[in-house]
């Protein structure tokens, strides 16, 4: 069974204050949130950077902005 991710009960995408229509915020919980969240935006940059790093709109597959944010001075 696909395990959940650490960030899953404050993460805004997992608890649905995020996601610009509801079936897409479907779609990032299954993809992401439930068994690929190593591959996900938001859980690469908190463990980079840090939980205060993350953009409260960024989504999980918003890879090309993680270079970008981990390493911003
Ligand atoms: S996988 Fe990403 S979107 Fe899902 S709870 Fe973790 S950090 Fe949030």
């Amino acid at each position: 069974m696909a395990s959940l991710c650490k960030y899953a009960a404050t993460c805004p995408v997992f608890t649905t204050a995020l996601g610009p229509l509801p079936h897409i915020g479907l779609r990032y919980r299954r993809a992401y949130c439930r068994g690929g969240w190593g591959e996900c935006a938001r859980f690469k940059v908190a463990e980079a950077a840090g939980r205060a790093a993350v953009p409260a709109g960024l989504l999980p597959n918003e890879l090309q902005a993680v270079r970008e944010l981990v390493t911003a001075p």
